[in-house]
């Protein structure tokens, strides 16, 4: 069968909305994504993006967090929130997670070779989580490519966190062990309770992005953002807002002690050639005029 038809038949080539209407695809279409999939994983057809997060008071760069993408041949660049629950139910999404960790690793490495020390964080589905192998996987890549556990940074999000919060337990004592920092992903759509926060066994918060779009106008969202950030630095953890987009979010979160900040304000996630030159740029622009 043409592989091309699948997605031009049904949307004119649109790869969202042919993604979007993956619910409604026969077998035979089920059959040619997962291969499409299995392929992409084989021929190196995924690639990292680096957003920057940058650390609030000292105005430079803290760490970058790695998105995948997938660079498909005939759809052209596909994002995570389309093809992630694919894999997720392909049961592909151990080995794509493997290649991240992997590849975030490699990254890193080179950077460190060219001088610069970095921290990346990646994300982690549940499915990861699951694997009784997580912890020595991650560990292999550190060793492979020369790294310190302190340079890796796993995000899952809130939801995941309380909802297998055994798992994550465990996780964390191993990521832990090898020096590892776990982040709780898109905090405050998750309906954790405040004891449930206590226990989360993280160093980091990212707070999510829907609190930030409305820190500026809404006096409620400011209240929930700034009592987020005075629990989380009660109990030791480290706040990250993402989705920053305007100059005015980013100043209310710095008066409210927010310690890093991500998003389109700064930089767009950024393919890894870009990230030197990028840090470099930013650290004269970062810096506020005195
Ligand atoms: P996330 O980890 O919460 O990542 C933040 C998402 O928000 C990213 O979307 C990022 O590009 C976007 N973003 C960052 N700053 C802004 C901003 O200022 N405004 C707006 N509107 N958006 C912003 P992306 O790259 O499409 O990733 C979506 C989600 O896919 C991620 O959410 C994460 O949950 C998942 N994901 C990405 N990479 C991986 C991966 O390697 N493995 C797994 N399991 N999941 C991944
Ligand atoms: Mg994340
Ligand atoms: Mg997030
Ligand atoms: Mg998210």
């Amino acid at each position: 069968a043409d592989a091309a038809m699948y997605a031009a038949k049904r949307t004119g080539g649109s790869s969202l909305a042919f993604f979007e209407a993956h619910m409604a695809i026969d077998a035979a279409d089920h059959l040619q994504l997962q291969s499409d999939l299995r392929q992409a994983l084989e021929d190196n057809q995924l690639e990292l993006y680096y957003q920057p997060k940058i650390h609030g008071r000292r105005h430079r760069m803290s760490g970058l967090e790695a998105l995948v993408r997938w660079n498909h041949p005939r759809l052209g660049v596909v994002g995570p929130d389309t093809f992630i629950p694919l894999a997720e139910r392909f049961g592909l999404i151990v080995r794509l997670g493997h290649w991240v960790i992997n590849e975030a690793c490699r990254q890193v490495a080179a950077w460190g070779n060219e001088g610069r020390h970095m921290r990346v964080a990646v994300n982690l589905s549940v499915h990861q989580l699951r694997e009784v192998s997580l912890v020595d996987s991650v560990e292999e890549a550190l060793r492979r490519h020369g790294l310190l556990g302190s340079q890796l940074i796993c995000e899952i999000t809130e939801s995941v966190a309380i909802q297998e919060r055994e798992i994550t337990t465990r996780i964390f004592e191993g990521l832990a062990r090898i020096g590892v920092h776990l982040s709780i992903d898109d905090f405050g759509t998750g309906y954790s309770s405040l004891s449930q926060l206590r226990d989360l066994p993280a160093r980091q918060l990212k707070i999510d992005r829907s609190f930030v779009r409305d820190i500026e106008g809404q006096e409620d969202a400011r209240a929930v953002v700034e009592a987020v950030i005075k629990l989380a630095h009660a109990l030791q953890l480290t706040v990250v807002a993402e989705g920053v987009e305007t100059q005015g979010q980013r100043d209310v979160l710095l008066s409210l002690g927010c310690d890093e900040l991500q998003g389109y304000f700064y930089a767009r996630p950024m393919r890894a050639s870009a990230v030197l030159g990028w840090s470099l740029d930013a650290s004269t622009e970062l810096t506020p005029a005195r």
